[in-house]
């Protein structure tokens, strides 16, 4: 597969992921899989216009300056032009994909007006606007600081959507996007998850609501999802993905919510298949009111080796529920299928593309979960690649305090890290019960943070347990002392590279995970469970007591979850922005130098592998060839060209 490593520009590094057993596929499943992720492409631009209006038309203008231009123009500033584009590409939109906000490009107004002279710009028009209008609004997006400067509004003291650029609202404000949906709610009382799949915006004081689907909003790439969905009913495994599969198609035929429920409970059902796949508006992050579903897709193979790992956890989710610290009333008395695997992506759209999770814990809808269960899946190419990038980085040995703590990393983080993102979102986020009446949505800008840091507190607190020895899923508790050292070093440290000088933290799991780090940190200072370090002028956090650290993370625990299970807004709050906001300036400053020193991007990226059909002599279909790709523009443009279907 050649080199990891293929891309690295201002704050992010490209890789690639490998995938291991392709070539033992029969030609039924590799045709499956190449449909699956014709459709998981096909979708590209809804995520992009989804996030920000102009994003498609600032998208194919810089494209078409890049085309043109680049064996041309051999000037500083065109370098500066390239950074640019591809920092769009990777956040899918002028927005930055982790801060949200605006891109800074290091080129000017003036070159920039420049370079859009060599193109036809004209044809790119799709606005109303007269000509000179148009540029100005270009320039405008790219240059202003004042308009359009984020995607996604956290600040609660002003209106989050109309402070919001994204695209899933337009002309309307916070408490009219809430009433709306309220009103709403009492009079269908179907569960359904209101509002997922569709954009809201006023005109001429009307609300109106359109709905992605065939013939509605998105109807183009919608048309092409449905079409390779249907190729790949030609190659199911079975009779359920079958039923899932058409399910989904017809779900994105009519934008009924209740059949997405319907397909979402069939395919938490199939446990059977190997190729699986996720296609829809699933997450609501880039929504600050978190009604709105971005595009995701991603194509998966299951890692058959690793998935006994995850098996043995799910066939004792209800003894871990049992003996969780939590408060008894809040735990479920009988647990409901938490099915959990093992997988390999091999192909990521939307939401997962460039940017990866490393778990995906499905579908969200709470009642669902409750009566039937999730599909919980750890994505274990995604977490090697990191894994292999990061040991040659030089990280470590900086932020890691001694030798024993870098030791035990190479020796039990990849299976630290990984049993961490199993327990998380295989029993952490199915667990808990909500008390009879109350709706988590009362949480809301705060529910995404308590959600995952209850996951994440599960994670921490079992991880150590003598039960995980007992299962035979580790052998030594080295490998829950190795995650404690890195959940603590990162949480208080090393994840503030992310975060620009002088900001605070606002993405939901950094928020969440320093919201533990900092708690733990502080109600252990007597005992110095988590003590301070200055050695030499760098800070450390060295964790001497873990069996103590292990209480604190389960009395943690026990608070979030009545809080979720109450719904208690206020504390909630308190714990968030207490512990989860406001970022250590000093800190701060001396790990964005030390980590500038070492010349590493914070963010990573992949580019998908590259799936061919292979035609016989008479034109029949007979295979498909895998090829990994090594060059991130290339798959970006040549992803334009195919799949622009706004
Ligand atoms: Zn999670």
């Amino acid at each position: 597969m050649g080199k990891i490593k293929i891309d690295q520009f201002s704050d992010i590094k490209i890789l690639k992921y490998h995938i291991s057993n392709f070539d033992n596929l029969s030609n039924t499943e590799k045709k499956l899989i190449y449909c699956l992720s014709q459709a998981a492409l096909s979708g590209r631009d809804i995520f992009w216009d989804q996030n920000f209006k102009y994003n498609l038309i600032i998208r194919k203008i810089l494209e078409a300056i890049y085309i043109k231009n680049k064996d041309l123009d051999n000037s500083s500033d065109f370098k500066y032009f390239t950074t640019y584009l591809k920092r769009v590409w990777f956040s899918n939109g002028i927005h930055h994909h982790y801060s949200t906000e605006k891109i800074t490009p290091l080129f000017n107004r003036a070159y920039f007006h420049k370079l859009l002279k060599t193109i036809d710009y004209k044809s790119l028009n799709s606005t109303t606007l007269s000509e000179a209008e148009f540029i100005e609004l270009i320039e405008v997006i790219i240059f202003s600081r004042e308009k359009y400067n984020k995607r996604i509004s956290q600040d609660s003291s002003k209106d989050l959507i109309s402070n919001s650029s994204n695209n899933y609202y337009q002309n309307i404000t916070d408490k009219e996007v809430k009433k709306y949906y309220n009103v709403k709610k009492e009079d269908i009382k179907d569960r359904i998850s209101l509002g997922l799949n569709s954009k809201l915006y006023k005109v001429n004081d009307k609300i109106i609501e359109e709905t992605y689907k065939e013939n509605g909003l998105y109807s183009e790439p919608i048309k092409k999802i449905i079409y390779w969905l249907s190729q790949a009913i030609c190659y199911t495994q079975n009779n359920q993905q079958k039923e899932w599969l058409k399910t989904l198609i017809e779900y994105y035929q009519t934008g009924d919510l209740k059949t997405f429920d319907n397909y979402s409970i069939l395919w938490l059902k199939d446990t059977e298949s190997s190729i699986d796949t996720i296609n829809g508006f699933i997450e609501v992050y880039g929504d600050p009111l978190g009604i709105k579903g971005s595009w995701e897709a991603n194509v998966n193979i299951k890692n058959e080796i690793s998935s006994k790992r995850t098996e043995i956890l799910s066939q004792n989710a209800q003894w871990f529920e049992d003996n969780s610290p939590v408060n008894s009333e809040h735990k479920k008395s009988k647990v409901k299928g938490v099915s959990a695997k093992v997988i390999d992506v091999i192909m990521l759209g939307g939401d997962c593309y460039p940017s990866s999770p490393l778990g995906i814990n499905l579908p969200n809808s709470e009642w669902i979960r409750e009566t039937y269960g999730s599909k919980s899946v750890t994505i274990e190419n995604i977490a090697k690649a990191h894994l292999t990038d990061s040991l040659e980085s030089g990280f470590l040995e900086e932020f890691a305090y001694d030798k024993s703590e870098i030791e035990l990393n190479k020796k039990y983080g990849f299976l630290a890290s990984n049993l961490h993102t199993d327990l998380h979102e295989c029993l952490g986020h199915g667990s808990g019960k909500i008390k009879e009446g109350i709706n988590t949505d009362i949480l809301k800008n705060y529910y995404s943070i308590i959600e995952e840091a209850r996951a994440d507190l599960f994670a921490l607190y079992y991880i150590m347990d003598q039960k995980m020895i007992d299962l035979g899923l580790i052998s030594t508790k080295n490998v829950a002392i190795c995650e404690y050292q890195n959940y603590i070093r990162n949480g208080l440290m090393t994840q503030l590279v992310r975060i620009e000088p002088d900001k605070n933290i606002e993405q939901a799991h950094m928020r969440n995970r320093q919201l533990i780090c900092k708690w733990c940190y502080e109600k252990g200072k007597k005992n110095n469970v988590i003590e301070k370090i200055i050695k030499e002028n760098k800070t450390y956090f060295v964790v001497n007591d873990f069996n103590r650290l292990r209480e604190l993370f389960g009395d943690l625990l026990n608070e979030i979850q009545r809080i979720k299970s109450e719904g208690d807004y206020n504390a909630a709050k308190k714990l968030v922005e207490n512990y989860g906001t406001k970022v250590d300036k000093n800190i701060h400053n001396e790990i964005l130098n030390r980590y500038k020193k070492l010349g590493i991007a914070p963010y990573t990226g992949f580019v998908n592998p590259i799936l061919t059909p292979i035609y016989n002599n008479n034109n029949e279909w007979t295979d498909v060839k895998l090829d990994y790709c090594n060059s991130y523009e290339d798959q970006m443009l040549e992803y334009s060209e195919k799949y622009s279907f706004l």
